[in-house]
């Protein structure tokens, strides 16, 4: 069978589901130039929980995690099939790390579903999610990353979605398509290492502009998930799409074990609703 590609996508926030621009065009272009996979291994940064977990319901519900956003965005639905038989299938392939097998609690969150709408717009693929455990170390989710890289010869295409930079307190809206200079240094190091020796990505915590990119890990955590998938087989990522966002966050996508898809997109990233985003809107 063929080995599926792998993937990070840098989502941005969730309006991005509704628009289109020079990302979600790349997004597209990405679902578009990868062969049809037997199902989705969804990492995002939104289902970011004390465990480690796989859903394994037949009918994942869409969730709207986020507050502050206009009504059409809570009206969207992305409703393809579950896959409840990779639960097994990842228990046993990650096997002696245990993960913990959901059917009521979680379902597509908007990291998963603001991207694949775009990448695979007939929901027609089955998507599991798996969690990001936020009690553990860099090291635990490298070595889980690596660990799901032989479901990319079974036919699973793992995407991760979060932001390399994403710092929500400080974004500004006078600067929809450009990122601060602390912004650039961090995303072009963690560019660096994702193109030459993808698991030092799992360093970044050293680096000198770490808090200001990496307020807090969710967002940050899920490249380290296509690292270690770079990592077990020795390959390096390549870039999808690049670019900054409102200054304080980046939106570059990387990609494993394809050729980067051409994209003729333009646009910036979508923009926030008006107002400072609220404490706890959860993007
Ligand atoms: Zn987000």
């Amino acid at each position: 069978m063929t080995v599926m590609p792998a993937a990070f996508i840098g989502h941005g926030n969730p309006m991005n589901a509704l628009e289109k621009n020079r990302y979600t065009e790349a997004w597209q272009a990405f679902g578009r130039a990868v062969p049809r996979p037997r199902a989705i291994l969804v990492v995002s940064a939104h289902w970011y929980v004390h465990a480690t977990a796989v859903t394994a319901m037949p009918r994942p519900r869409t969730i709207h995690d986020f507050f502050g956003f206009p009504p059409e965005l809570f009206d969207v639905r992305y409703e393809p099939p579950g896959l409840p038989g990779l639960y097994e299938e990842i228990a046993d392939i990650v096997h002696p790390t245990w993960v913990g097998r959901d059917v009521d609690s979680w379902g597509i969150d908007h990291g998963a579903w603001s991207v694949l709408r775009h990448a695979f717009p007939e929901a027609d693929i089955p998507v599991v999610q798996l969690s990001i455990n936020a009690l553990k170390s860099f090291d635990y989710h490298l070595q889980l990353g690596a660990a799901l890289a032989p479901l990319r010869e079974d036919g699973v295409l793992v995407v991760a979605s979060g932001n390399v930079v994403h710092n929500l307190g400080g974004v500004s809206r006078a600067l929809p398509d450009a990122g601060f200079d602390w912004a650039q240094r961090f995303d072009e190091e963690a560019k660096e290492r994702m193109l030459t020796d993808p698991t030092e990505v799992g360093r970044l915590d050293g680096h000198r502009y770490y808090d200001l990119a990496v307020p807090t890990a969710d967002h940050f955590l899920p490249l380290l998930y296509l690292a270690g998938v770079a990592g077990a087989t020795d390959t390096p990522a390549e870039v999808l799409v690049d670019g900054y966002a409102y200054g304080s966050l980046s939106m570059t996508s990387y990609t494993v074990g394809m050729a980067t898809p051409p994209a003729s997109g333009s646009g910036f990233a979508a923009p926030l609703p008006d107002g400072p985003p609220p404490d706890g809107a959860n993007i």
